[in-house]
């Protein structure tokens, strides 16, 4: 059987890591990147292994669109090296940061940081790869629920976001006649690294946005990564410019 690929941005840790695993799960193949993080993304290749799947990590820095051309030939080369082919099947732009300040306080630097990885990275990589994309694939963005909730801190990099969600629209309309489905999954608070482990660490924090949650409690990196993976994997291809939330059902 043919082997099916994703490309997973910062599957070093958190989110894309678990993602990447859950893939593994089910028999899918990752070329996950790492930003900074390579003897994580190292250890996540050898996990992904012992699952039974094929796994490489690419540095990768989504801020700077000036080094996808670099990554676009590393990517068809280690296609053609390590699956003797010239094509992948999902692309998941998850690769981010947290930068949390409020309104009046958020910097020029801070806004144009997450402006270069969570928009114009993901506008340029995605476009970069195109024609690396498999005829019927999917792109799966990640978002986030303070897109629909708001939560004072958050208003550069939940714009940010919201600028993915219109994207991924307009994605969905223009790659539909190569049949490649795209959605944006938007995920609460889910304990990872994410802005220093605030969610994990922060014991308040935690309890009252599990006070807000229906399910109960925050997520964990398994609620997400099998989203994802059952997204890209199952029957789910008609399914295309939607906003899926996976939040456990906070703030309704
Ligand atoms: P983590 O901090 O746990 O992991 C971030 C990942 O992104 C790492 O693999 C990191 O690589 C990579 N990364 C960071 N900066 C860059 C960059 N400039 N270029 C390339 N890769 C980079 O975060 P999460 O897993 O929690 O977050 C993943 C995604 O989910 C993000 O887009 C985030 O906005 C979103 N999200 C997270 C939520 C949460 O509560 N955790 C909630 C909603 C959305 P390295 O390890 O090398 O640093």
């Amino acid at each position: 059987m043919t082997a099916q690929i994703a490309i997973i941005t910062g599957g070093s840790r958190g989110l894309g890591k678990n993602a990447a695993l859950h893939l593994a799960r089910k028999g899918i193949d990752s070329i996950i990147t790492y930003h900074s993080h390579q003897s994580e993304a190292e250890k996540v290749v050898q996990e992904i292994k012992q699952l039974g799947a094929n796994a490489v990590a690419l540095q990768l820095d989504t801020a700077n669109s000036k080094s996808f051309e670099h990554f676009y030939l590393q990517v068809k080369q280690t296609l053609s090296e390590g699956w003797q082919t010239e094509q992948f099947n999902f692309l998941v732009n998850n690769a981010g940061i947290g930068l949390g300040a409020s309104f009046a306080e958020t910097t020029e630097e801070q806004f144009d940081q997450l402006m270069n990885i969570h928009v114009k990275g993901v506008f340029f990589l995605t476009q970069k790869l195109l024609s690396l994309i498999a005829d019927g694939g999917r792109i799966l963005n990640i978002s986030t629920g303070l897109t629909r909730f708001c939560s004072p801190g958050y208003a550069a990099y939940a714009s940010m976001k919201g600028a993915v969600e219109v994207l991924t629209q307009y994605l969905a309309k223009e790659l539909g006649e190569r049949g490649i489905s795209v959605n944006v999954l938007a995920p609460g608070a889910i304990e990872t690294d994410f802005r220093g482990g605030a969610i994990r660490n922060n014991k308040e924090l935690k309890d009252f946005l599990a006070s807000q949650t229906a399910l109960g409690r925050v997520g964990l990196p398994d609620d997400i990564g099998g989203v994802i993976a059952s997204l890209l994997s199952g029957d789910n291809q008609w399914i295309t410019a939607q906003r899926i939330e996976a939040s456990g059902g906070m703030f309704l």
